[in-house]
């Protein structure tokens, strides 16, 4: 059973988020999820005016005293190969109850699509997640690895959608890592409710429970409050149908 939504953004700590720790209190008695709050840190991120990295000190003294049995207080780090050295230095010294490992640039944002002008797609999927390897054979003091169909939500193909059979080798690479390191998927659930979007998170969770893979983590990336805990039905389906162990994370300890 999914317990709680494990990937929210709130503003200001992330620059990009539209609703505010109060707003998200209102709800949070009587809400079918707990909430654990993940704000972007993305060190040496260049690829726009926002600066997706907060105080982490501010954070918790400001946030600290909302925490309770259902809101707790975690980080997505933006993981490049030029910054793994500030993510340990940040994780090492705070007490975050879950760490997202999340790659959001490759040689800049991918969320913009000066990435995928000069590419055909096979070689910009291949590059992130070659990239993706990288980082986290480098470092793998995480909780969860985030949204790994990140880019078919900006990239500007025809069909942006990352099929495993293009990149079976790649993906399987770091799946093997992921569960030989206990780290779990995150099933991210922005994009579960268009038909296209479901299919490529089923074939990916596929791919994963073929390799071994058994802990999943569900979050919606809510930036704005009407999208906490989104889609979390599809994210039932797909959890039943591969008889995934759904978790979070408190003081960096798996929960089920
Ligand atoms: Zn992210
Ligand atoms: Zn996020």
């Amino acid at each position: 059973m999914i317990k709680y939504d494990t990937h929210i953004h709130t503003y200001p700590f992330s620059q990009d988020s539209h609703q505010r720790v109060e707003e998200l209190m209102k709800i949070n008695n009587h809400h079918p999820y707990g909430m654990i709050l993940t704000e972007h840190m993305d060190y040496n991120y260049s690829g726009s005016d926002i600066k997706f990295e907060f105080n982490p000190k501010e954070y918790f003294a400001s946030y600290l005293p909302y925490r309770n049995d259902r809101f707790l207080l975690g980080v997505e780090m933006g993981l490049q190969m030029d910054n793994l050295d500030s993510v340990k230095r940040t994780v090492d010294s705070y007490p975050f109850d879950m760490v997202i490992g999340a790659i959001h640039c490759v040689n800049g944002d991918i969320a913009f699509p000066d990435y995928y002008n000069n590419k055909s797609k096979q070689e910009a999927y291949s590059r992130y997640l070659d990239t993706m390897l990288s980082c986290i054979e480098r470092y793998h003091d995480f909780d969860t690895l985030a949204h790994i169909d990140y880019m078919c939500r900006y990239a500007t193909y025809d069909d942006p959608e990352l099929h495993v059979c293009d990149h079976r080798l790649a993906l399987e690479a770091i799946f093997n890592f992921i569960i030989d390191h206990d780290i779990c998927l995150e099933i991210n659930t922005r994009r579960l409710g268009t038909e296209n979007g479901y299919q490529t998170m089923n074939e990916i969770l596929r791919l994963y429970h073929f390799l071994g893979g058994r802990y999943v983590t569900v979050g919606s990336d809510a930036h704005y409050v009407e999208n906490v805990s989104m889609n979390f039905d599809k994210a039932d389906c797909l959890i039943r149908a591969y008889n995934f162990i759904p978790v979070y994370f408190k003081e960096r300890k798996r929960m089920e």
